[in-house]
Formats: C-alpha cells, structure tokens, sequence
C-alpha cells in the first residue's frame, strides 16, 4: 500500500513496543501493554537482542505512508497493512496506542479513505476489542464471516 517517498526512522516513536503482541521463544509480551525492556526516552533496552517480529516490523508511517506529523506516536494510532490472508485486495489493521484514539478524526478519515480504495480496515482497540470494517457493497463470504466470528471480531460500520 505504501510507496516510500523519502526515508524515515522511527525516532523517538516506540508506539509499536506498546500496542503490538510481541510472541517469540520464552518472550511474551500483551497487545496493548507497554513492553518492560521499553524506556521512554531511550527506547528498546535489548535492542541489539530484541525478537526478530520487533526488528521486522515496520508500520505504514515508516514506510512512507502518511503526513509527517502523522507518526503513530502522534496520531495514537499504527497503521498496518497485510496482503496475505483472508482479504485478497488486504486489509489495514489500525493497532490503538493511546485509549480511545480510534474514534478521534485521524483515525475515522483514514478509515472512510482506505474503504473508499476498497480496502477492508480493521480497528484494535487497547481494550482488546477488534472491529472490522468492510468497503461499501462488499458482501463477506461465509468461511470469512465463520472466522471474524471465531476471532471474536465484530462487524462494524462508521
Ligand atoms: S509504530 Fe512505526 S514509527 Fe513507531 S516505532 Fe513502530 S515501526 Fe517505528
Ligand atoms: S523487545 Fe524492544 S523492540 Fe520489542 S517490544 Fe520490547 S522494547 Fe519494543
């Protein structure tokens, strides 16, 4: 989804060491919960040992997607695009940093604009709970519907 325009770092951004489950080898980490190798102002404190799911990831935002001023520390929100799965054109995950940051104008204006380019969205709030979002006219298959509702996502509209 993203074409890199110029290159970015992450910063001072660690949104990703809070909203994102991190699950490799004896390490567990929750969605939503702050990771406790993270120090703000410093970052991740194992970073040269960090799991490889942390070293691999790369939101939107760092892809080039995005305003500036839209970094997911700033916005409260990570967008995340996925090709593979059970949406052929992919789906966007929006990963909930901050309480409430989902209902905020950023995050309902990216979402009309993604379902505008048929895509389908996926909100995941701190609190756990996951909505997902389907462009106007599009009908789920059942096997898609059978999963949403075995991954306790609920269907939403804006
Ligand atoms: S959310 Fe994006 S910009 Fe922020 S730390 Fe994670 S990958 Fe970097
Ligand atoms: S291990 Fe490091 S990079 Fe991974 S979530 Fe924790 S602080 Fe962030």
């Amino acid at each position: 989804m993203a074409t890199p325009v110029t290159p970015r770092t992450c910063g001072g951004c660690i949104a990703c060491c809070k909203a994102l489950e991190v699950f490799e080898g004896n390490f567990r980490k929750a969605a939503g919960e702050w990771c406790p190798h993270c120090a703000v102002g410093r970052g991740c404190g194992i970073y040269r040992d960090r799991p490889l799911v942390c070293e691999a990831f790369r939101c939107e935002w760092l892809k080039g997607w995005g305003g500036e001023n839209e970094r997911p520390d700033r916005t409260k929100v990570i967008p995340d695009f996925h090709k593979e799965g059970l949406f052929l054109d992919g789906i966007l995950q929006m990963w909930e940093v901050a309480e409430g940051a989902l209902e905020r104008p950023f995050a309902r204006r990216t979402t009309r604009e993604v379902l505008s380019r048929g895509i389908v969205v996926a909100h995941l709030r701190l609190s756990g709970k996951k909505f997902l979002f389907v462009p106007p006219g599009d009908a789920l298959p059942d096997e898609v519907l059978k999963a949403l509702k075995e991954e306790r996502i609920e269907l939403a509209i804006l």
